[in-house]
């Protein structure tokens, strides 16, 4: 045995005395970003799900590791102004919203706030102009993609969504950030499964069929896709589903099987079948139209895409002259977004399915001066940088882990007059800016725009110049 561990046992042990099944009443002082309270008893730091600053709460202990705790909150003693009654039924269970208690102003405060900070404390950089996060004027049924998990409990079919932090389904309630098409699917797709026998996947043996049950829906087509993941390659009876959906749903232009046989959490396999219409709908985010396949990764809230990506190319300020990089240009939506001002975009993104994509809607929209390329942007970049390609303008999306130091270097010898950041995480972004604003970067603007209301989800987007070039 270790030396020294029986002694950090004991003080554990003395700890969870201490905490773990007591009540406490203590006060929330802040929010993490992903909307959980924190407090403090005795200073130690408690976390607290649906709860906010400045309130007075007593709460149970329910878990305590050796430098924080978990309360559940038992009752809200002395209330926030900014708190209302959550519109969701289950939001309490339910793993998709983390701040519906929250009136949506105040989450939309706290989410430039969680902004401010991070560029603070990780970054800091204090007297950055960070504007109010740009807000949905109706922040419901803004999602254009569900995906059902299926489940079967007490011999019930449930198809609905994942309790937090758990893998039992709620499928009770209608949920209100999804299109209501989505939530009448699954419940037509529920009672075809019973009355047809068909079986459940049940993720402790790999056995049953349904997996999953996914919706996408063209927001300014309204075209409607309906995937059903299964583990196995045939549905009996999908004549009749089909004929029973797009009977109800005119609107809907594909239905695919996926088939999924791994035993394993990620939703999707590799293969499709359709069983009718066409294998994709379209959709359009301004101008551009996007032709979405099941795999295709496509923005989830098309409203306020439009909305980030019309600030993105704002800040780029391009005058048509412009070689302009978009890294991680997923199917090239930003690039299609810019290269009506610039005089040409290469996109670089790792997924070759993603820049598939990118090339067939590049051409779908006639777009000549977009180039994409297959690879991580922090060895193409690097590779092209030493050919002598340069970008006078660099777009970055990077996903939750932020952009590689190579590739941040590699922009600092570059020396472009702009980039433009869109970041989905505060943290990795303040990191970035950090670095970049010590080798010659100027932060000149931050804007969030609430991508997810309801969740703890900022996402931002930036304008730097390189200030060396900046009074020329
Ligand atoms: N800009 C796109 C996608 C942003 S999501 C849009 O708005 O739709 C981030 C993308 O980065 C994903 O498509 C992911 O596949 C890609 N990616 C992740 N790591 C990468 C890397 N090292 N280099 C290039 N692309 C990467």
């Amino acid at each position: 045995m270790r030396k020294g561990s029986g002694i950090t046992g004991m003080k554990r042990d003395t700890q969870k005395a201490f905490l773990k099944d007591k009540t406490y009443r203590l006060e929330i002082t802040g929010l993490t970003q992903e909307g959980q309270g924190v407090g403090k008893i005795d200073g130690f730091v408690v976390f607290v799900d649906t709860v906010l600053p400045g309130e007075t709460v007593t709460v149970k202990i329910v878990r305590q590791t050796k430098s924080y705790a978990v309360g559940r909150l038992i009752k809200v003693e002395k209330p926030s102004p900014h708190r209302v009654e959550p519109f969701c039924p289950v939001f309490e269970q339910c793993g998709g919203c983390a701040v519906q208690h929250m009136t949506y102003p105040a989450q939309l405060e706290f989410k430039k706030d969680i902004v401010v900070q991070s560029l603070r404390r990780i970054g800091g950089l204090e007297n950055v102009k960070v504007l109010d996060t740009i807000g949905m004027s109706s922040p419901y049924k803004y999602r254009n993609k569900v995906q059902y998990p299926v489940g079967r409990q007490d011999k019930e079919i449930k198809i609905g969504f994942y309790e937090s932090r758990s893998h039992n389904i709620i499928d009770s309630a209608q949920c209100d950030i999804q299109p209501s098409e989505s939530n009448e699917i699954r419940g037509l797709v529920r009672d075809f499964c019973n009355s047809n026998g068909i079986s459940i996947y049940d993720e402790t043996t790999g056995k049953g069929l349904l997996r999953h049950v996914m919706v996408r829906k063209g927001f300014k087509t309204n075209e409607l896709m309906v995937v059903l993941v299964i583990n196995g390659s045939k549905l009996p009876g999908d004549g009749a589903l089909v004929e029973m959906l797009t009977g109800k749903y005119p609107d809907i232009k594909s239905i695919m099987l996926n088939l999924n046989t791994k035993n394993t959490n990620i939703i999707l396999g590799d293969r499709n079948i359709c069983l009718f219409g066409q294998a994709f709908i379209s959709d359009y985010i301004g101008k551009y139209r996007f032709d979405i396949s099941p795999l295709s990764f496509f923005q989830v809230n098309p409203v306020q895409t439009e909305v980030l990506y019309g600030k993105a190319l704002e800040y780029a300020q391009l005058s048509g002259s412009e070689t302009v990089f978009d890294l991680y240009c997923g199917i090239g939506t930003i690039s299609l977004f810019l290269s009506e001002k610039a005089k040409r975009v290469i996109g670089v993104e790792v997924v070759p399915d993603a820049i598939r994509d990118a090339q067939k809607n590049a051409g779908l929209n006639n777009v000549t001066n977009t180039q994409f390329m297959v690879g991580e942007a922090e060895k193409v970049i690097p590779q092209l940088y030493a050919q002598g390609i340069r970008a006078d303008v660099v777009v970055v999306d990077p996903p939750r882990k932020g952009c590689d130091e190579v590739l941040l270097n590699t922009l600092v010898e570059m020396q472009p007059s702009r980039i433009v950041y869109v970041s989905c995480n505060p943290s990795t972004l303040a990191r970035d800016l950090k670095y970049l604003s010590e080798k010659g970067f100027e932060v000149k603007e931050v804007q969030p725009v609430d991508m997810f209301p309801w969740t703890g989800h900022v996402e931002c987007v930036i304008m730097m110049t390189y200030c060396g070039s900046e009074d020329k």
